[in-house]
């Protein structure tokens, strides 16, 4: 006989703990299924410990710089290891509070591997446990490509398991986790080739942001091989590796190669087929805009999903899904608009709604871009002539602001208030009727000409 909840969550990541958190709230009977440990992704092998690193990785650049604010620095050596071992004791208590926050919630966490046996039905050990509403929120893991020796190559799940800082690292990929490890691996001490198949990184971003990371990684002394592509992998007798490419290398002598071509979603294991639930092609579930998949009372959210692949993501549509179901918000779901996004290269990235790009497809003749680039006052200081730049693109007579570009020292906590700002609908006129705050490079955005 199976134990019968009102909604099972299966995942204990960002999105399957906010859902069963919030219909919890609302007096509903949860239960969270989880296979590994408690927060997900994000809490374990994503943002948290990621930001950790580039946090390190910053602090390594302000030491850079600081001589030239008049410090004295004659020596200064890096502990990877000691930072892995607080980074860890701090993931750990992210754990446990995960697990008294659901406690507190009064929802139930079933520890184990979730299995479908009909659409109401999952198997966990062996114990059944049925649900009105059941949520997939099984997340997504690292693609290990097919190529002989790819197994000699690590992932991102691995960085955060190295004990030190290798002495020359290769990652595969253009996306933002590629750029982000390049730039913590570089700046903590590695020599870095990034390998990317096309001829640009971070492809879906406007191609002002695209054209600034380029050139600033290479500035940096990242090597990026474009139009390059791995076909085999050795391991040599000194235990370093052999890449054997196509491209503008030939073979490329390594330490360590670090995979980033992209993640599959957690379905395979789940047999979805005995619940009737329809996957996509590559595995991921579609959901109609309120989370529902094609079989009633099942729902999918955050990263098993086609959208968005951001922790606040998958949290916002697990909360708005609960409120539809349990807190009488009927046509409560997430809009898949404007949803702010950073990137934590070095500088980072920040950008929300459409790039100038699409807007002209979108949009034609009616687009009108403003942009600006500058050296900001930091680095007036420093040796690194790191630029700042900022795009705005409006649309319309009224100019209304529907995308937002920065790349610069600060980007990644400038955005946040001038996404709630454009999801508001805000013009030109609005932001040049917003008074300066002097002297900060944010100011820029409200003064552009
Ligand atoms: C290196 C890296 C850096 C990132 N940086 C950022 C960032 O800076 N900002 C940001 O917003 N996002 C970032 N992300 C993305 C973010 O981590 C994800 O979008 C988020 O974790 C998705 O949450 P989720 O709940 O969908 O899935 P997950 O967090 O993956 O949770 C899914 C959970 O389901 C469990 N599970 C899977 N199958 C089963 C099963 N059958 N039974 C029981 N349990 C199961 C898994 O063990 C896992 O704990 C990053 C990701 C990576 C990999």
């Amino acid at each position: 006989m199976a134990k019968h909840y009102d909604l099972i969550a299966i995942g204990g990541g960002s999105g399957g703990l906010s859902a069963a958190e919030r219909a919890a709230s609302y007096g509903a009977r949860c239960a969270v299924i989880e296979t590994g440990r408690l927060g997900g992704v994000c809490v374990n092998v994503g943002c948290v410990p990621k930001k950790i690193m580039w946090y390190a990785a910053h602090l390594a650049h302000a030491l850079d710089d600081a001589p030239s604010y008049g410090f004295k620095l004659d020596y200064f050596d890096f502990d990877w290891q000691k930072l892995k071992v607080a980074r860890n004791a701090f993931i750990r208590q992210l754990n446990e509070h995960y697990l008294s926050y659901l406690c507190g919630a009064g929802v139930e966490l079933i520890r184990g591997f979730a299995r479908w046996v009909d659409a109401r039905t999952l198997e966990v050990n062996s114990e059944y446990y049925s649900a009105d509403h059941i949520v997939i929120a099984t997340g997504s893991r690292p693609q290990m490509p097919e190529l002989p020796g790819a197994e000699f190559g690590v992932t991102s799940d691995d960085f955060f398991e190295l004990n030190n800082c290798p002495p020359r690292v290769a990652i595969v990929g253009s996306g933002y986790i590629a750029v982000e490890l390049a730039g913590m691996f570089h700046t903590l001490g590695a020599e870095v080739t990034l390998l990317v198949r096309k001829d640009q990184v971070l492809r879906s971003f406007d191609a002002m942001l695209r054209e600034q990371l380029m050139a600033r990684l290479r500035e940096d002394g990242i090597t990026v091989l474009t139009q390059t592509q791995v076909r085999a992998v050795a391991r040599r007798v000194s235990g370093s590796l052999s890449l054997h490419c196509d491209g503008q290398a030939n073979v490329l002598n390594v330490d360590t190669l670090l995979w980033a071509i992209g993640r599959d979603p957690n379905t395979d294991a789940l047999n979805l087929p005995a619940a009737g639930v329809v996957m996509n092609p590559n595995g991921s579930i579609p959901t109609d805009p309120f989370q529902n998949t094609n079989i009633p009372g099942i729902y999918a959210i955050g990263d098993v999903t086609e959208h968005f692949h951001l922790t606040p993501v998958a949290i916002a549509a697990g909360r708005r899904l609960a409120d539809r179901l349990f807190g009488g918000q009927t046509d409560r779901r997430l809009l898949y608009e404007n949803i702010p996004t950073v990137v934590f290269s070095h500088p980072p990235i920040g950008a929300v709604g459409l790039t100038e790009e699409e807007a002209r497809r979108t949009y034609g003749g009616a687009v009108k871009i403003y942009q600006t680039q500058f050296r900001p006052l930091y680095h007036a200081f420093t040796t690194r002539p790191i630029q700042t730049a900022m795009k705005l693109v409006c649309v319309g007579p009224e100019e209304k602001i529907i995308g937002c570009h920065l790349i610069g020292d600060g980007a990644d906590e400038m955005l946040q208030g001038f996404a709630v700002a454009i999801r508001m609908g805000a013009t030109k006129r609005d932001f040049d009727d917003t008074v300066a705050i002097h002297p900060t490079s944010a100011e820029e955005l409200v003064t552009m000409r």
